[in-house]
């Protein structure tokens, strides 16, 4: 595997642990309108607050830290840089000429 294939891997990653997010938003949301059952919804809420700790802890494919700040709030998802090293989202390095 390439250092860019490595890098276009790790933002795949990130976009799928997003969109698990607002996945799970959803199913929340639904769960409470067709199905509002404790048990249920708590799973749910539980399984939402999993997809959210895991797009927090998103490792940055250039420095290996969290590429999100701890005290992001709400625009979490949309942020651009990398708190560490500044590695903007969905860069891909180029590979040197063979
Ligand atoms: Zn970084």
């Amino acid at each position: 595997m390439t250092e860019s294939d490595r890098y276009k891997k790790a933002w795949q990653d990130r976009r799928s642990r997003i969109f698990s997010v607002l996945a799970m938003i959803v199913i929340v949301f639904a769960c409470l309108k067709i199905w509002p059952s404790d048990l249920f919804v708590g799973g749910c809420v539980l399984g939402a607050l999993l997809a959210a700790w895991r797009l927090y802890d998103f490792r940055c494919p250039r420095c290996g830290d969290r590429f999100m700040a701890t005290l992001d709030g709400p625009n979490f998802w949309s942020r651009r840089h990398c708190q560490n090293c500044n590695l903007e989202k969905d860069t891909v390095p180029r590979e040197p000429r063979q």
